[in-house]
């Protein structure tokens, strides 16, 4: 479909994406606002959140001031909130970009209010409650005070409250209704006293799923945009896809003879006549440096063997006589009847899908289509 002259590169599939956006708004019926922080989780920032407004997405968040300047920078003009805490110094970057900043305490609060009287646009804050995360926000219970300061606060304009779950992924466990009770209270008692924001959300992927009742009025899906799990515990329902594809090309081929050793400190030693096919991708892109790695060869698994290294690595090819210098190499992604899947990679270097696809390398070229 795509002859791309790289050495590694990933291929991003934008019509998963938009369609991955409109089973989320489907499911929830709720706008989106698409968690585009980590350039979109790997995936590239400016063309997910162009794919993102295409869908539908009222807003996008991100997790630093950088990021979203470098929206803005890239032309996209939907609402972005930045989650993270932010210095006072950003402020006038905040107002020129038009970006939505959030105010996780009541100095900071004052001290934000500050900044802005300086300049002439009011700052668009959203108001974080620790229901149960342990992270940024004021406790609920110290919620009312801290929503009137804000709304009193001249030059800050208060379009949102939110929070955020610690276990929405495990949709057994009890402390997800905990946290959700303990903000809904809130939301009610700030409701009651006519101070209400626009927009009031709590759900990740997961917690938009599996509960509900945290939906509010927006949903803040991250990770099911990509198409991939929340977890294990809390897959995603059918009718999503993968967005991503990762790939890399065979730079060599060669056999080796019975007791060869293979890359540096000879972690491989051939047995026997092996041929092996050396690809162009290595720990430096994100592929990770561990000695259990596979990766796809003319349709069918093949073991990585040795260390990978900066740059390369050596898969060994007995089985795949067809294979061809040049040939494609599936490091995450479906070749003949083979898949690898991010989670599967997850399993691999023992962590989860989250940071296979933000450790993929800026180096990498990314390419789109869809
Ligand atoms: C990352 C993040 C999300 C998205 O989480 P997913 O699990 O990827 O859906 C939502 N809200 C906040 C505050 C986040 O930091």
């Amino acid at each position: 479909m795509l002859s791309c002259p790289y050495s590694t590169w990933l291929e991003i599939d934008l019509e998963a994406i938009r369609s991955n956006i409109h089973c989320l708004q489907t499911i929830t019926s709720r706008p989106v606002m698409a968690v585009i922080k980590a350039n979109a989780y790997g995936h590239g920032q400016v063309e997910v959140a162009r794919a993102a407004a295409e869908a539908g997405a009222a807003f996008l968040c991100v997790a630093r001031i950088e990021e979203a300047a470098a929206l803005r920078h890239g032309g996209i003009t939907l609402p972005v909130l930045v989650t993270g805490s932010c210095l006072p110094e950003q402020i006038p970057e905040a107002v020129e970009y038009g970006i939505s900043l959030t105010v996780h305490d009541p100095d900071l609060t004052e001290a934000y209010n500050m900044m802005a009287r300086g300049l002439n646009q009011p700052l668009r804050v959203h108001a974080k409650l620790d229901s149960g995360m342990g992270r940024l926000g004021v406790f609920p219970e110290e919620g009312l005070p801290f929503i009137r300061q804000i709304k009193e606060s001249k030059h800050l304009l208060l379009e949102g409250m939110f929070t955020h779950m610690a276990r929405g992924d495990e949709p057994g466990v009890d402390t997800t209704d905990w946290q959700l009770d303990r903000f809904t209270k809130l939301v009610e008692a700030v409701e009651a006293s006519g101070l209400r924001p626009q927009w009031v959300h709590a759900a990740n992927s997961a917690t938009a799923i599996y509960f509900p009742r945290a939906r509010f009025d927006i949903i803040r899906p991250g990770i099911a945009i990509f198409g991939l799990d929340p977890s294990d515990e809390a897959p995603l329902p059918p009718g999503f896809r993968p967005a991503l594809i990762w790939k890399a090309r065979i730079g060599a081929i060669k056999t080796l003879p019975a007791g060869h050793g293979v890359g540096y400190n000879y972690r491989y030693i051939s047995s026997g006549n092996e041929r092996f096919a050396v690809v162009s991708v290595g720990y430096a892109d994100g592929f990770r440096r561990r000695m259990n790695n596979t990766v796809l060869v003319g349709g069918r698994r093949v073991p990585v063997v040795g260390g990978v290294c900066m740059d390369q690595c050596v898969a060994r090819i007995n089985d795949i006589p067809e294979a061809r210098v040049g040939d494609e190499v599936i490091l995450l992604g479906a070749q003949g009847s083979s898949t690898i899947t991010a989670e599967d990679l997850a399993r691999t270097w023992e962590t989860n899908n989250y940071e296979v696809v933000c450790g993929l390398a800026a180096r990498v070229p990314r390419v789109y289509y869809g």
